[in-house]
């Protein structure tokens, strides 16, 4: 399989073997005890916090795709507390970059700290993350990162902190596992929030960890257990079904972004254009707040939503969370799968009929 091409792993993931009077992908099993007669691993299906055939069969297709062992959990969020939880203690130092996912920085803050943990938060740099590393045991990348769009060499990165003894997860929620894959860029962790372009339809939450050992997904399992961070079977069953579609609509996605990015950054009105070159976010900056909500405002197509990943295009005023070192009129745009034509034709008539 992993020689194929990304369309046919996507659209094949995980399918259970071929068997007559059997659909292509059986339907969410919706239960909390299971018939179990007799001793308790008399099946690996015992109760419904512990496992889930429709859990089962998203991880094997999410694995796939990962080249790992996957993991899944009831958001992005308890995916990277599933992670950064359980591996800092009082005394240990977590590197973490200062223009991270929002959650994350607030579970660095809110909780971390307040157990004792040291919190070093760097720009998303190769230079600022490499003065950071000393004694570090948790080293957390998000590259490219959001909505900053920065990238670190990985693989670099990686290297230095196993020397120091740390361990290193990278949130790979803006590239995906079809253009990035950090567990072969030497990470230990690969964290997704598939509630973005992994499942692509704006309309669940879910978060992913692949890791590259049995070991460390067994201990992802159990910390699921424990903490009860699970998903929903019908939430497991829609994004199967939706990640058959994830490079096609990644493709249009990148197509649409491409074109966007030279549209912008043909106009003087437009400033500070970036596109990581993978994914379907586009940032830029229209100076001022009025300019931003005129734009926002007077989109026809393209939703005023957060978030970003979905098939429908959206963008939002950065600044409006209060999370981000953004400037007022700091759009983030992730483009759609409309016809490129449309799209561009929508950011140029708000464009025009935003200018004061
Ligand atoms: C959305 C997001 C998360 C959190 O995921 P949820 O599914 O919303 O819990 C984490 N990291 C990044 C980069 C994200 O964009």
């Amino acid at each position: 399989m992993s020689d194929r091409g990304d369309s046919t792993r996507a659209a094949h993931a995980g399918l259970p073997d071929r068997a007559d009077g059997e659909p292509f992908l059986p339907g969410p099993t919706f239960a909390a005890p299971y018939h179990l007669a007799g001793p308790s691993d008399a099946s690996r299906f015992n109760y419904g916090r512990y496992d889930n055939p429709t859990w089962a069969r998203l991880e094997d297709a999410l694995g796939e795709l990962e080249g790992a062992h996957s993991v899944v959990f009831s958001s992005g969020m308890a995916a990277v507390t599933a992670v950064v939880v359980p591996a800092l203690h009082s005394g240990d130092v977590l590197v973490a970059p200062s223009d991270a996912y929002p959650g994350i920085r607030a579970i660095a803050g809110d909780l971390l700290e307040r157990n004792g943990v040291e919190v070093r938060l760097v720009p998303t740099q190769d230079a600022a993350y490499r003065d950071a590393l000393a004694d570090a045991t948790l080293v957390w990348i998000e590259s490219p990162s959001n909505p900053g769009l920065d990238r670190v060499d990985i693989r670099a990165l990686a290297d230095a902190a196993h020397q120091e003894g740390a361990v290193v997860a990278v949130d790979n929620t803006l590239a995906g596992p079809l253009r990035q894959r950090p567990l072969e860029l030497g990470a230990d962790f690969s964290v997704t929030s598939a509630s973005k372009h992994l499942t692509g339809h704006s309309d669940l939450v879910l978060g992913v960890v692949a890791v590259s050992n049995r070991e460390r997904a067994a201990a992802l399992r159990s910390w699921r257990i424990a903490t009860g961070a699970i998903p929903g079977p019908f939430e497991a069953w829609l994004a199967h079904r939706s990640l058959a579609t994830l490079a096609l609509r990644l493709e249009r996605q990148e197509a649409n972004a491409r074109a966007l990015v030279d549209l912008l950054g043909a106009r003087d009105d437009v400033a500070g254009v970036r596109w990581p070159g993978v994914g379907s976010v586009v940032c830029f900056d229209l100076g001022t707040e009025d300019r931003a909500h005129a734009f926002l405002r007077n989109c026809q197509l393209i939703a005023e939503a957060t978030s970003f990943g979905g098939l429908h295009a959206n963008a939002e005023r950065r600044a409006r969370w209060g999370s981000d070192d953004v400037g007022p009129g700091f759009i983030r745009l992730s483009a759609g799968i409309e016809d490129t034509p449309d799209l561009l034709a929508d950011v140029e008539q708000a464009l025009a009929l935003s200018r004061p």
